[in-house]
């Protein structure tokens, strides 16, 4: 019988399903906008990815759950840090990749992963919400633009504006304050990118440049970023189709990889309960001592037996 399993990844702005065959093949996917960290939008975005894949609750063997809200999910079996998620997922999207640029919405990791494409080292900002998907769209407050034209503006714009507070809270008032002193929408958006890839440096400077070079969550769909981020690592970053999905897909393919392998060890039970039921069925087993016992009661069991032996 054809079995599903999947990956939902709650974070802290939106809500991520993915759904995986057992051949390791993404079948479905869905990401929610969420206002808060929310039971509700998770629920949406699971249902969504089982429509997607053509499937229902019931076709799934094994959920994992991963992000800031994993505890909250709703029927997951287990959970798994978004390192590990992200670093699965990583490099399932990209094979070969060494390092994973993680930004989401309200933290930023550095993951250097090994040639067996685990987990090595990793570096993470999630006290401070500088250079974090928040602090972009506390930015586009600001400047008022979309999240996802900010990076059109910042690419046409001129990058040498001073910067002086990276701090969430404080950029609104330095983007105000920069917008009365004349300066233009596109030169402080692309001064503020420049000066958040330089920060995101600092990151991987924990872990180690290395390349392939992968980046993951919601603000690696920003160009703008990328691109600071490429000339400030003098490396080129592998652009995903979506990679905002990469943790939940990790956390599908670790249940998918822990589902084979419940499988496999009841398969091997079984076999071992067949083969003891064999030597059960025809004692072969005789002992000077116990012949008397065989008769009394019957077969013994393996382990009675090799008790025997070891008199
Ligand atoms: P989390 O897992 O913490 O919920 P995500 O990985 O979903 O975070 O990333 C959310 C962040 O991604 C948002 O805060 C936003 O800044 C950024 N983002 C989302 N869509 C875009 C886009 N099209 N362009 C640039 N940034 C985006």
């Amino acid at each position: 019988m054809d079995w599903y399993v999947m990956g939902v990844d709650l974070g802290s702005t939106t809500a991520k399903a993915v759904i995986v065959d057992q051949d390791g093949r993404m079948r479905g996917s869905r990401v929610v906008q969420m206002g808060a960290v929310s039971r509700e939008a998770v629920r949406i975005a699971m249902d969504a990815a089982l429509d997607d894949a053509g499937l229902t609750q019931d076709d799934i063997v094994r959920t994992i759950s991963t992000g800031y809200g994993r505890r909250l999910v709703p029927g997951a079996d287990k959970t798994f840090t978004e390192i590990t998620c992200h670093a699965r997922g990583a490099a399932a999207l990209h094979a070969g990749a060494r390092l994973v640029i993680d930004i989401g919405g309200q933290d930023s990791k550095a993951i250097a992963l090994g040639e067996d494409g685990l987990v090595d080292r990793f570096a993470m900002n999630d006290r401070c919400a500088s250079g974090t998907g928040r602090f972009f769209d506390v930015l586009c407050r600001a400047l008022e633009v979309d999240i996802a034209e900010v990076d059109a503006l910042a690419l046409a714009g001129d990058e040498n504006l001073e910067v002086s507070s990276m701090c969430a809270t404080f950029a609104e008032t330095e983007v105000i304050s920069l917008l009365a002193q004349g300066a233009e929408r596109g030169d402080i958006a692309a001064s503020v990118h420049k000066a958040v890839a330089s920060r995101t440096l600092g990151l991987v400077a924990q872990v180690g440049k290395n390349s392939p070079v992968v980046m993951t969550g919601g603000v690696a769909k920003n160009r703008a970023l990328v691109h600071f981020l490429e000339r400030a690592l003098g490396l080129d970053i592998v652009l995903l189709t979506d990679p905002q999905i990469a943790g939940a897909l990790g956390a599908a393919l670790i249940a998918r990889e822990e589902y084979q392998g419940d499988l496999a060890a009841a398969a091997e039970d079984e076999k071992t309960a067949h083969d003891l039921d064999g030597r059960l069925a025809t004692p072969s087993h005789s002992c000077v001592d116990c012949d008397g016992h065989l008769e009394r009661h019957g077969p013994v069991p393996v382990t009675l037996q090799m008790s025997f032996t070891d008199r």
